[in-house]
């Protein structure tokens, strides 16, 4: 049996972790069932309403509440099973003002080393660019990298490149520099329809975003946790208008149709939400109201 001393100390490190990062900005621990779910916000990128498609914008204006950007979060979550460490995405680069990541991992007392799995929802860089290191090294030495093998097949294509414009073909760069650092050391690992890409997690392919856009679900019944990656960037328009989408959808009707699938799944099941760019912590439930839906956002320090 423990001394009183290394029972308090024991106690205290199971503890202070969750009650620090109450505390602190960018980070939000919760539990779902068994599972520890933490937020972590990467940054913010100001999003103006001319991305929208399929809604005027008067109405978008109105909607979003004034004509000015939307600062949107972009978040990552780290989902603790009680036996695994997975983190869903990585966030973006400090060029884009992004790559917070790394700093609020620290914060919550999380160690890079000790996550043993990195699931990406799409290969877009607020969601990879966090991957590497400023000096170009694993940013999770540990972790094995997976991601829908029709997500890495079309960013790896060369048509892809070619059909991109000119400014945006600098990220397959990067991409392709990321992909090569996991890939040397073992760890990079595209994942089949229908594969599991981690024992526990389910993989539900929602495509339109980008082609192979994935998100993950955890746990089940009332302590299911999805995360859904990009199927939402603006949290007050696209709940009520899933049909409203944006400019950098490869596939807008796919991406439409995918977004309403999914919010009468999760409205019926009652599954909590974690949203890559909805106002941080991104969490929060969606019910069905009239013709579409709407977001409850988490509220106070709830557990489920
Ligand atoms: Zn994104």
């Amino acid at each position: 049996m423990p001394s009183p001393g290394r029972y308090l100390t024991a106690l205290l490190a199971t503890i202070l972790p969750l009650v620090l990062s109450a505390q602190e900005p960018g980070i939000r621990q919760i539990r779902v069932g068994n599972l520890k779910v933490t937020a972590l916000l990467d940054g913010q990128v100001p999003l103006g309403k001319e991305l929208l498609k399929g809604l005027e914008p008067e109405e978008a204006e109105a909607m979003l509440g004034g004509p000015e950007p939307t600062a949107t979060s972009v978040n990552a979550f780290l989902v603790d099973t009680g036996k695994h460490r997975i983190l869903v995405d990585a966030g973006g680069t400090s060029s884009w003002g992004l790559g917070h990541l790394a700093e609020r991992l620290q914060k919550a007392g999380i160690k890079p080393e000790s996550i043993e799995t990195v699931l990406i929802t799409h290969l877009h860089g607020d969601h990879f660019g966090g991957l590497l290191t400023p000096e170009g090294k694993r940013a999770f030495p540990r972790a094995q990298l997976r991601l829908s093998q029709i997500e890495h097949d079309y960013w790896t294509a060369p048509a892809t490149e070619a059909s991109l414009p000119e400014a945006r073909r600098p990220i397959i760069k990067a991409l392709k520099a990321m992909i090569a650092v996991y890939q040397s050391e073992g760890a990079y690992h595209p994942f089949a329809p229908g594969e599991a890409p981690c024992p526990g997690v389910q993989a539900i392919p929602t495509p339109g975003h980008t082609p192979g856009h994935t998100s993950y679900a955890f746990g089940q019944g009332k302590h299911a946790f999805w995360a859904i990656g990009d199927l939402v960037h603006f949290g007050r328009i696209q709940f009520a208008k899933p049909e409203v989408t944006v400019s950098f959808d490869t596939d807008s009707p796919k991406a439409a149709a995918t977004r309403q699938a999914l919010w009468e799944r999760a409205a019926r099941e009652k599954v909590l939400i974690g949203g890559s760019h909805l106002a941080f912590p991104g969490l929060g439930q969606i019910k069905k109201a009239g013709q579409g839906f709407i977001w409850t956002a988490l509220k106070g320090k709830a557990r489920r």
